[in-house]
């Protein structure tokens, strides 16, 4: 059975106060527009599970959907779309460092991006704050069939080597058009649940 076959959406919340005292969970997150919500969709095998965005940066909530057997996936608001007012920008940035930092419960962290723009500052980011917890990390490389084959094992290994100074870190090509990659998700995720 899939690991996202029960999945549902379970709570909204605005602030690291809010969020659910049980379970264990997988964080997504990623740059405006990556295609994370895509891909939550694509794993889920649903339409609209998750909000795909045609106005990137809207979605400002951590948004808990429930796999059962207390487990979640978490979706984390998008980060570093330019036209979010800079006080709302800096309130989020510094949830989503609390949040990376301080979340005894969340075992591992998947970090959406663009194939075509990997490893951004603010990705770069989200990876140093991260890293001090010692749990894995697993990127997916999005929109992967707007690459040539060739393109994308050549972007695929330099990522692998970009990430080489995070321990833990793991990297793979994925797309949501071509439900390309969804089984090798849902083999790390069921690995870092059942660790
Ligand atoms: P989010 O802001 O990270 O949640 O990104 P969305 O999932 O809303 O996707 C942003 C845009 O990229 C939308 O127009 C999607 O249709 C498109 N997109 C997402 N995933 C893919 C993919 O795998 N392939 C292609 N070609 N487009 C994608």
């Amino acid at each position: 059975m899939s690991l996202f076959s029960q999945i549902e959406f379970f709570t909204t919340a605005n602030d690291l106060k809010s969020l659910p005292r049980d379970g264990w969970e997988v964080a997504f997150a990623g740059r405006s527009n990556a295609g994370k919500s895509s891909a939550i969709n694509t794993l889920a095998n649903r339409t609209r599970l998750a909000y795909v965005s045609k106005t990137p940066g809207r979605t400002q909530h951590i948004n808990y959907f429930n796999l059962g057997n207390d487990r979640f996936l978490v979706d984390l608001p998008g980060y570093g779309y330019a036209q979010v007012p800079e006080d709302v920008r800096a309130h989020w940035e510094k949830l989503l460092a609390r949040y990376l930092q301080t979340r005894d419960s969340l075992i591992g962290l998947v970090l959406i991006m663009d194939s075509r723009h990997p490893l951004k500052p603010l990705d770069v980011q989200m990876l140093d704050w991260f890293a001090p917890t010692g749990r894995p990390v697993h990127v997916l490389l999005t929109k992967s069939d707007k690459l040539t084959k060739q393109e994308a094992s050549k972007t695929l290994a330099e990522v692998r080597r970009g990430l080489e100074p995070w321990p833990h870190c793991t990297v793979q090509l994925f797309s949501s058009l071509k439900k390309q990659g969804v089984a090798d998700v849902e083999t790390t995720l069921r690995g870092w649940f059942e660790a």
